[in-house]
């Protein structure tokens, strides 16, 4: 009798799932986070009706392409929709809200990446495009190339269908503002908000599919056709499966120095490192060592978010399948 209890038990023992085991008919784990710029974003320097408006604006970008993922769609379409939401609002530096260059003009950059493919697209420096994220993909999707700049850029768009907008379409009171402010010599006043303000999204699909997203207008001023991070694959944007997907906003310059987003994948792929640890050692460390400033979104397989940032704040949000929702400023 004993011996039948114990042979119950041991049997019992080897055929109970373990305790990390899904549930049966339990949906693998969906995740989403998007920012909307770094920089000097302090509870002083805003107001409460226009902190309410950031929400706001992080909040339906976040719950659209979370909206796409939950009804089985793939992280590629879920950062396209949450990035595409974030460039028609006026408040970020990415599409309708960007900021202007030296000579008055908005010229912007975007870049995508598909984790499963490696397949990436990107523009920079165009002028006439609402959605850059959508030209984007494009490039990824119908052309052979990974990277369009200029009035190239705007030719591919034609011929791909999309309509172009006239530049005013990019005129906003607040970034004319910022620019003139920024020609007087006064570029990194404290109260400015949204000097920064590249916009990206990068999500892991219910297949286990990573994508990454990022949509700017560049920097203030800037001036040469200067190009930054963004549309940069492997230092402003980057997805593996293998390892996570990457988008990242700040001073431009030293995230290419550093391939930021490329060199997280690579911590967590040759080094071991967790997601957490690796945007940690590269935003904290590496970045702000040489004097990077800025932060980065990233999910992994598993779903983990890091939201990671070296300066005041960063317009940030976070979703997932277990209940997870946060919006974050400061
Ligand atoms: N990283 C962007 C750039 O350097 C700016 C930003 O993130 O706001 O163009």
């Amino acid at each position: 009798m004993l011996r039948d209890t114990a042979f119950l038990l041991v049997v019992a023992i080897l055929l109970a799932p373990p305790e990390h085991a899904m549930a049966a008919g339990e949906a693998p784990m969906i995740s989403i986070a998007i920012h909307g710029g770094a920089g000097v974003i302090t509870r002083g320097s805003m107001t409460r009706d226009e902190e309410e408006a950031y929400r706001k604006d992080l909040g339906r970008a976040l719950d659209a392409g979370y909206d796409v993922l939950e009804s089985g769609g793939s992280s590629l379409d879920a950062v396209t929709a949450a990035v595409r939401i974030l460039e028609d609002s006026p408040l970020f530096n990415a599409g309708r809200g960007a900021v202007f260059s030296h000579e008055g003009i908005n010229e912007l950059d975007a870049s995508i990446m598909d984790g499963r493919t490696l397949e990436a697209g990107a523009v920079a420096g165009v002028t006439h495009i609402r959605n850059p994220i959508d030209l984007a993909r494009l490039v990824m999707e119908r052309s052979q190339h990974v990277l369009l700049a200029g009035e190239g850029a705007e030719e591919f768009a034609l011929e791909q269908g999309m309509e172009l907008v006239p530049q005013n379409y990019f005129f906003t009171e607040r970034r004319w503002q910022q620019l003139e402010k920024a020609r007087t010599g006064d570029r990194y006043s404290a109260a400015e908000i949204g000097y920064y303000g590249t916009v990206g999204a990068v999500a892991l699909d219910r297949q286990g599919n990573l994508a990454a997203a990022t949509s700017t207008g560049g920097m203030t001023n800037k001036r040469w056709g200067r190009i930054g991070d963004s549309p940069i694959i492997g230092a402003g944007t980057y997805a593996d499966n293998d390892s996570c997907a990457i988008s990242a906003t700040g001073s431009g310059e030293f995230f290419i120095r550093t391939v930021a987003a490329h060199e997280i994948s690579a911590l967590m792929k040759y080094r071991g490192l967790a997601l957490g640890e690796a945007a940690r050692e590269v935003v904290q460390g590496r970045l702000k060592r040489i004097g990077g400033d800025g932060g980065v979104i990233a999910v992994d397989r598993a779903g983990n978010v890091a939201l990671e940032f070296n300066t005041e704040g960063m317009f940030r949000g976070a979703r997932d399948s277990k209940g997870r929702r946060e919006i974050g400023i400061y």
